[in-house]
């Protein structure tokens, strides 16, 4: 039974074209990250740092929720560090002074950002720190100061610790407003910071494509440019699963178990690094194909169904895949757009638009009675990139490229 099926589907706006032809520059945060290696000294102030920035945030947070129960007031973070002031002079609390005061304060200031997310519905309320957590603390950089201290690819100080030794893998622009220093579960200490970037947007290719996700491959496009699916991702899952059993054999709390805790943290982290490294690749490659893509929303409840799809990346890769391909899409000045995930995509010719009843999924090639021979994905893309682009002008998406009206 032949229907045809793939006219139904939402318009995209007129307007998002013509916002397309504008050309401007965009400003846009990019975040950093960097291994370094504390020395011993270093080390120790380190563990000072985490340690009462971890009790300033336990205390404050105590202090208010008290207050809150007990007298229905709310009170600030910010007016905590009156007190802190105070308690630094005094002999029992002297040894606050100890850590340094921008990162306190700063503490302070990320507590009452936790509290405004939580009344906000974006966040749930603030927990207690506790050592077993990654730890981390942050520095404001005095803009007047920051040349002293930060020069991109070279070097980073910072108060009380001075030279960090960090491994650049690679050259930051701009200049970081705030700096944060981590220490994972697994011990190992990093460096996350901002920098404000202008981005030239890239000379935007006149073609749209369409993605579909897949098991085989992560990406297809309409193109039938193939991502794979990389073996080492599935390497490295593997290993987790391994340690993550081990650990489950070992006595809670003895050095055994806390020795392969360690090594789950590790493997957990190797195996996020893997992951994001190649979804960064594979999203700026695409980014770098088209001037519009199409892609199917992504649904947490339909991931559930389709275990496959979900195993082969995880369902936090494929919404970080998303994820990746709007921001970085917005950055560039490409266009994104998504497609109803329920549309028959695999099911429709491309070329006629004919609905089979039902296939197989291990059919990967097939031929519609108009005499069209399909790869499976290639076609299922191509339909995605139709439903996203039907209506518009200039738009040519059955069986070819479709190609955005240019506006000069
Ligand atoms: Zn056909």
């Amino acid at each position: 039974m032949l229907t045809h099926h793939l006219a139904t589907c939402h318009r995209p706006n007129r307007m998002s074209i013509e916002a397309m032809t504008k050309r401007d520059f965009t400003t846009i945060q990019r975040s950093y990250t960097f291994r370094f290696y504390p020395t011993s000294a270093q080390r120790q102030q380190l563990a000072i740092e985490f340690g009462h920035g971890r009790w300033v945030w336990n205390t404050c947070l105590a202090w208010r929720s008290y207050v809150y129960r007990h007298r229905g007031q709310s009170v600030s973070a910010v007016d905590f560090s009156g007190h802190l002031t105070k308690l630094k002079k005094t002999a029992a609390y002297g040894w606050l002074k100890e850590a340094s005061a921008t990162t306190l304060n700063q503490k302070l200031r990320d507590q009452d950002t936790a509290f405004k997310n939580f009344f906000a519905g974006r966040a749930k309320y603030p927990r207690f720190k506790k050592r077993a957590h990654a730890q981390s603390i942050r520095y404001q950089l005095d803009p007047r100061q920051v040349a002293g201290r930060y020069r991109a690819g070279e070097f980073l100080k910072l108060p009380k610790l001075g030279l960090l030794k960090l491994k650049w893998s690679r050259k930051p622009q701009g200049i970081p407003k705030m700096v944060t220093v981590t220490q994972d579960c697994a011990g190992r200490y990093g460096v996350a910071f901002m920098c404000e970037e202008t981005l030239q947007p890239l000379p935007r290719e006149p073609n749209g494509i369409g993605v579909d996700l897949g098991v085989k491959d992560i990406v297809v496009t309409s193109e039938g440019w193939k991502s794979g699916n990389p073996r080492h991702l599935r390497t490295h899952t593997r290993q987790l699963t391994k340690t993550q059993r081990r650990l489950s054999r070992r006595r809670k709390g003895s050095v055994r178990w806390h020795r392969q805790r360690v090594r789950v943290a590790k493997a957990h982290a190797r195996v996020k690094n893997t992951r994001q490294d190649w979804l960064h690749k594979l999203t700026t490659a695409l980014i770098r194909q088209a001037g519009l893509i199409a892609m199917e929303t992504l649904n947490v409840k339909g991931m559930m169904a389709n275990r496959r799809l979900s195993k082969a990346l995880g369902d936090v890769g494929m919404h970080e895949l998303k994820r990746q391909i709007e921001y970085k899409a917005a950055w560039y000045g490409c266009e994104f757009v998504q497609v109803d995930r329920w549309a028959p995509t695999s099911k429709t010719c491309s070329v006629c638009g004919a609905v089979i009843d039902a296939m197989l999924l291990k059919v990967r090639q097939w031929s519609c009675e108009c005499g069209a021979v399909h790869d499976r994905d290639i076609n299922a893309a191509r339909n995605i990139l139709r439903l996203a682009t039907v209506g518009r002008t200039g738009s040519d998406a059955r069986g070819g490229v479709y190609k955005l009206e240019v506006v000069a």
